[in-house]
């Protein structure tokens, strides 16, 4: 069978043929087979160079033999117990070490839960109700973050998604990113705000970086007005450094919480903070958060291997920021938009300029986008369907990889 054919039986018994809306490539996604190092098999026997990464899960590739290894010698104990572990406290240890605003920490399946669960934590301790996110920012598929913005900036949210009651977002005011007046003046009029979530860098529109002090003016106002500080670090832990944004910009959240790369490929999802705030947690505290596969030995096997592994070759880190810049640096006088990165995260944009916030990320051109996006994967390129996914480079991709994606860019560019 073919990945077309495939296809539409899934679509006949699988809502969009696909387990997560964004995979509904048009008019077929590909279905894949295998991955190794840098590369993905499709079902159709077309090897591509993957920048997708499961967008951004695999910062060692595809089958690291490490992870591999680790997984292997604990699939050979059992998988689940519904115990206690001991790899918990060690990678636990690990990550806090690795965090300046954690101090305890608490694994839970995926990093939609660990928001959640964050968001929840905030609200018990603070006791009142509120909460702020950034317009255009993602933290998963639940509730209270489903929101898109009203009429205006500051306004209190509307329902995204259908089934989401308008009683509860009305809780959820959003503000622009890089917009620190916004927040100002909102922090001022409402004084029951519990907490602010925010991606320190918008992964999941972008990457679109934090401006000037943005970041620092963010955590001195939201100090100020006594609403906790949630760093929403699911993409950029591990990924723009070791300790994440936290460390690379040097601001301290309250709360934050992790994901993707710290599973190693597995699902994952875990949130931390402050002692006190995180003593509030059950069984220690009276704020409620429990999972029948939260700290699963897999899981953290496969996560710890990996952060050991980029705690040894910490110098990765310079290299994935020299091959993200190599490419933009390349693209520069290659089509109209503006080329985007931080580590090994990058993005070009079809707009003439970067964008800063949300609302210029959607004045990108999409059917630009699309029609540059076919032709990039008839070139053997993998990229993220969507203008407002970003791209990942892992620490296999090669030398070789990188001419041929920059040749690819300037081929589909022009
Ligand atoms: C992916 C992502 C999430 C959700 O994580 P899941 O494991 O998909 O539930 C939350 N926040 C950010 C910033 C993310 O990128």
């Amino acid at each position: 069978m073919n990945s077309k054919d495939l296809y539409s039986y899934a679509e006949k018994i699988m809502p969009g043929g696909v387990s997560s809306p964004v995979r509904a490539i048009r008019p077929n996604p590909f279905y894949t087979v295998k991955g190794r190092k840098s590369h993905i098999t499709t079902l159709d026997k077309k090897a591509l160079i993957d920048c997708c990464m499961a967008y951004g899960p695999l910062i060692l590739g595809h089958a690291h033999p490490v992870v591999r290894q680790k997984i292997t010698e604990q699939l050979d104990n059992g998988w689940l117990y519904g115990t206690p572990t001991p790899v918990e406290p060690e990678y636990a240890k690990l990550l806090i070490r690795d965090h300046p605003g954690i101090d305890m920490l608490r694994f839970v399946s995926t990093g939609s839960e660990a928001t959640m669960a964050a968001i929840r934590l905030a609200r018990g301790y603070t006791e009142k109700s509120d909460i702020i996110k950034i317009e255009g920012g993602f933290h998963g598929a639940h509730d209270a973050v489903l929101v898109k913005a009203g009429s205006g900036a500051t306004t209190m949210g509307v329902p995204d998604s259908a089934g989401v009651l308008p009683d509860l977002v009305r809780h959820t005011c959003q503000v622009p990113y890089n917009d620190i007046e916004s927040l100002s003046d909102l922090a001022c009029k409402n004084e029951n705000i519990a907490a602010m979530i925010i991606e320190p860098v918008l992964g999941n529109i972008g990457p679109v970086l934090p401006e000037n002090d943005y970041l620092k003016e963010v955590r001195d106002v939201t100090k100020e007005n006594n609403i906790l500080l949630i760093f929403d670090e699911v993409i950029t832990g591990y990924r723009i450094g070791i300790g994440g944004a936290q460390s690379y910009f040097g601001v301290t959240p309250d709360i934050t919480t992790l994901g993707k790369i710290i599973g190693g490929g597995l699902p994952i999802g875990a949130f931390g903070g402050k002692e006190e705030i995180m003593k509030l947690i059950a069984p220690s505290g009276p704020v409620y958060q429990a999972g029948t596969f939260s700290g699963n030995p897999l899981s953290l096997t496969a996560g710890l291997a990996t952060i050991e592994w980029l705690h040894s070759h910490k110098k990765i880190y310079k290299e994935l920021q020299s091959s993200t810049e190599l490419i933009g640096e390349e693209l520069k006088g290659s089509g109209d938009g503006s080329f985007v990165s931080i580590g090994s995260m990058f993005k070009y944009f079809f707009r003439e300029k970067k964008p800063c916030n949300y609302k210029e990320v959607n004045e990108c051109n999409i059917e630009k986008f699309s029609i540059f996006w076919q032709k990039m994967l008839n070139l053997g390129i993998f990229l993220p369907p969507s203008q407002f996914e970003t791209n990942f480079l892992s620490v296999v991709h090669s030398e070789k990889d990188l001419t041929k994606i920059i040749r690819a860019y300037k081929q589909c560019l022009s």
